[in-house]
C-alpha cells in the first residue's frame, strides 16, 4: 500500500459534519460510519448486496434514479459533489457518488431500501400471478370456473 492510498483513507469523512468515518457494517456488509450521525458511506458492491438481501437478483429490480441532482455535498471518496435521487420513485432519498464509487445512507436508510425493495417484490409476484391467469384462460379457452377460483387463491 503506497503512502498516498493510506492518506485518502484516513481522510473518509461524512458529508453531513465532515467527521472522520469509521469502519462499520450496514446490513451485515461493510461500509464507513460516521460516529455523530451514523450516516454510512457503503461501496457500489456492498450496496448492491444489501438489495440483494431483500430482493432475488434474478429478478428485475427496475429503475433505481428518479429525478438525479447534484447536490453540494462532498462525496467521501472523491470529493466531487455528489448527486441526490429518489430510490426507485419512493419516497426516501440517496445520495451517490458521482463516479458510481459508492452511496451514502443517512442512518436508517437501509432499513428503508430493504422495504422499499419488498414492495416491488410483492408487486411483481402479484402481477406474474395475473399474468399466468390471463395466458390459461385465453389458451385453452377450456379453464374451468372451479380452476379460476383456485388460482385466485393460489393453488
Ligand atoms: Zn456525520
Ligand atoms: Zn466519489
Amino acid at each position: 500500500m503506497t503512502t498516498e492510498q493510506e492518506t485518502q483513507q484516513q481522510e473518509m469523512r461524512c458529508i453531513e459534519e465532515g467527521t472522520v468515518l469509521e469502519p462499520s457494517k450496514t446490513s451485515g456488509e461493510p461500509s464507513m460510519r460516521c460516529p455523530v450521525c451514523s450516516g454510512a458511506w457503503l461501496t457500489d458492491e456492498a450496496f448492491h448486496a444489501v438489495e440483494d438481501k431483500s430482493f432475488p437478483p434474478e429478478m428485475v429490480k427496475g429503475q433505481m434514479r428518479y429525478g438525479e441532482h447534484p447536490t453540494d455535498h462532498p462525496c467521501p471518496h472523491c470529493g466531487e459533489h455528489m448527486t441526490r435521487f429518489r430510490y426507485r420513485g419512493h419516497g426516501l432519498e440517496i445520495e451517490a457518488c458521482p463516479n458510481g464509487v459508492g452511496y451514502w445512507l443517512d442512518h436508517g436508510e437501509d432499513r428503508h431500501i430493504k422495504d422499499a425493495l419488498k414492495d416491488r417484490r410483492r408487486g411483481l409476484s402479484r402481477s406474474a400471478g395475473a399474468q399466468r391467469d390471463w395466458h390459461r384462460t385465453r389458451r385453452g379457452g377450456s379453464v374451468s370456473i372451479m380452476d379460476r377460483i383456485k388460482s385466485l387463491f393460489g393453488r
